[in-house]
């Protein structure tokens, strides 16, 4: 038995949607250019950090757009007990986003989840305005298609002695699922994981994730057999 770290994507993972892509999708006026940008982002061409550069520099909005947008979103809603369980269990919990820690921080203080440990860009605001981002995780693992390689996290977890158990659905999630002990997989990361005979649990919501680390790896006080 080995003690556990949880580590989750937030964009369409935590978050019901993802919030970062569809707040550029609403604020951003040269949707052709923004959809091109997306692309090449996609094939691999630019890495997350420059696509996040350029969309804030294409972006239309101010702070108070962007705060307005983001009280729209919510959070899957077995999240919190999701919280709860691990929390009672002793496990670690990390939140790993290729995106802004402006709304994330903004919607988990929202649902009273503020004290999550949380790893992502940072959004830099002047005053109203959204100034820029920056990237004081950039380039830990020689990767270059992340802003965040999120496997950074897993890794430093790992030399701590954990096993990680990785929960995500998108692009950014592929470098550190290709490294998990455990990944619980849905959206664009299922399909990954499909295709690269990636081990892998489908999931749909956190209650899912909740269920399957209780009934197939037995956790308990904080330990997984995994
Ligand atoms: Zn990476």
């Amino acid at each position: 038995m080995r003690k556990v770290a949880i580590i989750s994507d937030f964009d369409g993972t935590v978050s019901r949607r993802d919030v970062g892509h569809h707040f550029f999708g609403a604020f951003v006026p040269r949707r052709r250019e923004w959809l091109a940008l997306l692309d090449e982002w996609r094939l691999g061409l630019i890495s997350s950090r420059e696509c996040l550069e350029k969309e804030l520099s294409l972006v239309r909005a101010d702070r108070d757009d962007l705060d307005g947008f983001v009280d729209g979103e919510g959070l899957d809603p077995y999240f919190n007990d999701f919280v709860d369980f691990g929390e009672r269990r002793g496990c670690e919990l990390l939140i790993a986003s290729d995106g802004l820690d402006y709304y994330i921080d903004r919607l988990l203080a929202r649902s009273g989840l503020g004290h999550l440990d949380v790893r992502a860009n940072r959004l830099v605001c002047d005053g109203p305005r959204l100034a820029a981002v920056e990237f004081p995780h950039y380039d830990k693992m020689n990767c270059t298609r992340c802003g965040n390689c999120k496997r950074s996290h897993l890794e430093e977890l790992r030399r701590a002695g954990f096993a990680v158990v990785y929960v995500g659905n998108g692009y950014s999630d592929r470098c550190p699922a290709e490294h998990a002990d455990l990944v619980f997989a849905k959206g664009e990361l299922l399909d990954h994981c499909r295709e690269r005979s990636i081990e892998h649990v489908a999931f749909e919501n956190f209650r899912d994730v909740e269920r399957v680390l209780t009934t197939r790896f037995i956790l308990h006080s904080g330990n997984v057999s995994l």
